[in-house]
């Protein structure tokens, strides 16, 4: 993100029309990036690609949940990945219209979902937790306690459906804006989206490259010192920017 900008102004600017311009169709990304849309505030995008943002803390601030080498090769590696993904499918999409062979379009259309729905949920998912974590106050723990009965129950309903998704994928604390609830979801596979229209609020990478040369195994270890890192504040400003929009 350019200097200039404040680490609050960049998370504020994460939402699902980030998401969905990733998500929803090859087109939408496209006009992100060269408008310069949201994915434009977010610092992610320069010359028309998009870019990877810089892990907004050190590689080393989650230790012991995290140590630096499980940081640095997600971020550096595997986020990285997705963002080239996403630069090359919309690239061969744009190849695609000037030649007129539409032969691709299926198979990239499904790249830009994938990789898409990769760099936003990275994204994401690196504001979702802060060194010591951030407790849950203010208008997202009224909501939790209102649709979760209360904290403790919606805690361990996150904590079981973080550890309990099938193979890869993600934990997703949600906002669905037509009854104004909050949800927790599974994304397995996370270039369809499990409930089309939720704004996520918070999100744990579960693949196994999260946590695997910390925990190996071990998830539900992983998942209890995701909780002790959760970021409440952030997950906060995204349920009041999710609320406001609705
Ligand atoms: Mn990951």
């Amino acid at each position: 993100m350019p200097s200039s900008m404040g680490r609050r102004d960049f998370i504020k600017t994460v939402g699902i029309s980030t998401v969905a311009a990733a998500v929803g169709a090859g087109a939408g990304a496209t006009l992100a990036a060269e408008t310069g849309g949201n994915m434009g505030n977010l610092g992610a995008v320069k010359d028309g690609k998009y870019v990877l943002p810089p892990l907004p803390y050190a590689y080393d601030a989650l230790k012991p949940f995290l140590g630096s080498e499980t940081l640095t090769l997600h971020h550096d590696k595997h986020h990285q990945a997705y963002v080239n993904g996403l630069n090359a499918a919309l690239d061969k999409l744009a190849a695609a219209r000037q030649s007129g062979d539409l032969a691709g379009v299926r198979a990239l259309s499904d790249d830009v979902a994938f990789n898409g729905s990769g760099h936003i949920l990275h994204t994401l998912f690196w504001n979702s937790m802060t060194p010591g974590g951030s407790p849950l106050r203010g208008d997202i723990a009224d909501a939790v306690k209102r649709d979760f009965g209360s904290h403790e129950a919606f805690l361990k309903q996150l904590e079981t459906a973080n550890t309990s998704v099938q193979g890869s994928g993600w934990g997703v604390v949600a906002y669905e804006p037509l009854a104004g609830k909050v949800l927790v979801l599974q994304a397995e596979k996370h270039q369809n989206l499990t409930f089309w229209g939720v704004e996520p609020l918070l999100v744990c990478d579960v693949w196994e490259h999260a946590y695997y040369l910390d925990y190996q195994n071990r998830r539900p270890d992983y998942v209890k010192g995701f909780l002790g890192v959760a970021n409440w504040g952030f997950a906060d400003r995204q349920y009041q920017a999710a609320r406001a929009k609705a």
